[in-house]
């Protein structure tokens, strides 16, 4: 079964809360199986200023569903978690990115594999180094470990 690799992120509300109830729908989406679900790190935000900082986590699954199919049932997961969509990065109760699947590469008008801005943010690739440091990043061709570091060299982080 494909390898999908899932960011998580809250700060609106209880946000170990909503990470907690993403945990638990993760292991109901049918045809997957959650493997591993990572620390959990407080950062700052990105985007509109005035927004509170950020619980981030990440997941990966085997999962038999299309990366479609997939991202689908993170929406539903995200609704179910309370969120509404107001402006673009800003403050939300969870946000659900798919950031790999296998090695697929793909872009359609709602979807975009490997997420596009994951190899720049520490927030996405700090929690990700815990369950996935081996996966290789099949467009940068380096390992999740090795864009943590190349992040924390640039970022002084
Ligand atoms: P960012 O994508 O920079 O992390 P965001 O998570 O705040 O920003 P959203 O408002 O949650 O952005 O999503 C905007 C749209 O991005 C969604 O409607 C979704 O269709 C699209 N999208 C494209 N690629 C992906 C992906 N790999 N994972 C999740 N959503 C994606
Ligand atoms: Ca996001
Ligand atoms: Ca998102």
């Amino acid at each position: 079964m494909p390898h999908a690799l899932i960011a998580l992120g809250s700060n609106l509300g209880d946000r170990a809360a909503h990470l907690e109830h993403a945990r638990a729908a993760l292991t109901e989406i049918p045809q997957t199986k959650l493997l591993a679900f990572s620390g959990i790190y407080e950062t700052d935000p990105v985007g509109p200023a005035g927004q509170g900082a950020y619980l981030n986590a990440a997941a990966s699954l085997d999962t038999a569903l299309e990366p479609g199919m997939l991202l689908s049932h993170l929406r539903a997961i995200e609704q179910s978690a309370g969120r509404v969509r107001h402006e673009r990065w800003g403050p939300r109760t969870l946000d659900l990115d798919l950031l790999l699947y296998g090695d697929c590469v793909m872009q359609t008008d709602d979807l975009t594999v490997p997420h596009p801005r994951m190899t720049e943010r520490w927030f996405v690739l700090k929690p990700l180094a815990d369950i996935a440091p081996d996966v290789v990043h099949p467009v940068a061709c380096k390992t999740i470990a090795q864009l943590l570091d190349e992040v924390e060299k640039t970022s002084n982080k």
